[in-house]
């Protein structure tokens, strides 16, 4: 039982039931029915169709078109700023139990259409179904979540009690803000993204990723038909380095709500650093990047749980999770054992189209991707021992799950974040020198530890430098409000996505002091 207005998690659709999973093939036959369309912009609640056109494909199936998005211009990013600027007012100013309704509506939409919007992802973003299932379960916890948060925030805090004076901490939103999303959670982050600052108070410009535009383009319709006013969020699909940058350095955006890798979160960072000429407020910047995570193996480790584990998270959605295992560290007497037994597992998880429910390991997103991921490998053959590579379909950007053993720490194989299903193995003496190596790159997103002792456990907790660390578990799979999200160092500014606290990114405090 909960107590009422409390905030619950979304269920995953149990794809154990065959009733399950035949409603799924008929949601995917169904929406393969329906790809091709053209998806406009949306600036202040007006539909701009005459753009070039920019077609999205199925990774899986390259010759696939899900759909095509206009591809919007600086023009339109200066409009959608001006509308948002003109709009601010009465959105602050709309009761916090609205605004946080409209989020409420978006989540009861998401859930009644999930297996739509799971083959879409399925489709457009070559997820498998879980994976996809559990993108959709994101995204409505996102919007339930931070409905609940706001309404909490809505209630002045006194700061302090004495006689003769009332004193409150409030709220008040920062104004226009723009949120740029990555490919690989194309529906739960950019909806985090969004919803967030919205309920907030603030107006929206939404920049979803090109490789998933369309399914950007689907959430903007959903938002709308969930109320959200035209001027409050506008639908502004194009280049990141164009538009994006535009708007990121634009004077009256007030806020970049960003998650994505280093290098383009660390441009955000300095351009929104540098005030422009007729600029009002100090930009925030929430800046979520990549990492280079890590999950230790113990001596004393329970291996049929640690290979497992360390397979999923290594595999899972090839390897395209921010917080997704690169590196394996392995102590010393466990080594040989460990490798024997997890090499020997890796070509147990499924390569092929993700639109067949038995499959873990789908494409990778696109042909640049593909490349970049081969061409590491490539590398990684002349720096360490390959130990497993398995096969991948010939039509698809595909890339093999792949293991090098006897990997060294200066390796670019064990520094640079992959994305793809790739694994690097580290052996380590002791303790102290594997939690050194975890904490030796420039990274600091997500790691674990593998052991039965309850003294390393605790160390781990003091010594492993990562923003979420998982004890004898996978080291994906966070879920809203249990698993804040987010690391620092290079991954990250430190904030936290579905945890308590995040809204406060988004808006300013204030207080008030009344003599009474
Ligand atoms: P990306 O290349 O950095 O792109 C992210 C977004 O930034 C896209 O919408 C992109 O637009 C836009 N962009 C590109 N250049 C820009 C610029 N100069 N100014 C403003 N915006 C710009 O990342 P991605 O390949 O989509 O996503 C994968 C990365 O995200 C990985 O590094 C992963 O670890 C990270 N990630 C982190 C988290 C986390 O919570 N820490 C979660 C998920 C993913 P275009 O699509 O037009 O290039």
């Amino acid at each position: 039982p909960h107590a009422a207005g409390a905030f619950v998690n979304a269920a995953n659709t149990d794809y154990t039931q065959a009733a399950n999973r035949d409603k799924q093939r008929a949601a995917l036959t169904a929406c393969t029915a329906q790809l091709g369309k053209k998806w406009p912009l949306i600036i202040n609640g007006k539909k701009i169709t005459d753009r070039a056109y920019i077609p999205s494909v199925n990774p899986a199936k390259p010759s696939q078109i899900i759909g095509s998005w206009a591809r919007a211009t600086v023009a339109d990013a200066e409009s959608a700023v001006a509308a948002s600027v003109a709009a601010f007012p009465k959105w602050r100013s709309t009761p916090i139990d609205d605004r946080a309704r409209i989020l409420e509506r978006a989540a009861d939409l998401m859930e009644s259409r999930r297996l739509e919007l799971n083959s879409l992802l399925i489709l457009e973003a070559g997820k498998p179904w879980i994976e996809a299932d559990g993108d959709i379960s994101e995204a409505i916890d996102f919007c339930r979540f931070y409905a609940v948060e706001m309404r909490k925030l809505a209630k002045p805090v006194v700061t302090q009690s004495v006689p003769g004076e009332r004193c409150v901490q409030t709220w008040t939103p920062r104004g226009v803000g723009v949120a740029i999303a990555p490919w690989n959670f194309p529906l739960a982050i950019l909806t985090g993204l969004v919803v967030a600052p919205l309920v907030a108070g603030n107006c929206v410009i939404m920049k979803p990723a090109e490789q998933t535009s369309v399914i950007g383009a689907v959430l903007m319709d959903l938002l709308v038909e969930s109320g959200v006013p035209a001027g409050v969020l506008h639908f502004v699909p194009g280049f990141g380095e164009d538009v994006g940058a535009h708007l990121v350095g634009h004077p009256q955006v007030d806020f970049v709500a960003f998650t994505g890798s280093r290098a383009v979160g660390c441009k955000i960072w300095e351009t929104a650093g540098k005030t422009q000429p007729g600029q009002q407020t100090l930009k925030k910047v929430v800046c979520e990047m990549g990492g280079k995570n890590a999950l230790v193996i113990d001596n004393d480790a329970d291996l049929d749980e640690a290979i497992p584990a360390a397979l999923y998270s290594a595999f899972g959605f090839s390897g395209q999770k921010c917080s997704a295992l690169s590196r394996l560290i392995v102590l010393d007497e466990v080594y040989d054992h460990f490798i024997e037994r997890f090499v020997s597992a890796c070509g147990s998880y499924p390569i092929g189209d993700p639109a067949q429910p038995g499959t873990i390991l789908g494409p990778v997103i696109d042909a640049d991707a593909q490349k970049k991921i081969l061409g590491i490998i490539e590398q990684g053959k002349k720096e360490a021992k390959l130990a497993f590579q398995g096969t991948a379909p010939a039509e698809g950007y595909f890339v093999p799950a792949t293991v090098f053993v006897n990997v060294k720490p200066e390796h670019s194989i064990a520094r640079e974040e992959i994305f793809g299903p790739v694994v690097a193995v580290l052996r380590a003496k002791n303790l102290d020198e594997a939690f050194a190596l975890v904490n030796g790159t420039d990274y600091a997103l997500t790691g674990g530890l593998f052991s039965r002792s309850p003294k390393a456990l605790e160390r781990a907790q003091n010594e492993m430098l990562v923003g979420n660390l998982y004890l004898n578990r996978a080291c994906t799979g966070a879920i809203v409000e249990r698993h804040p999200f987010g690391g620092f160092k290079m991954s990250g500014g430190g904030t936290k996505a579905g945890g308590k606290g995040y809204l406060e990114n988004f808006l300013f405090p204030r207080s008030v002091a009344e003599n009474v």
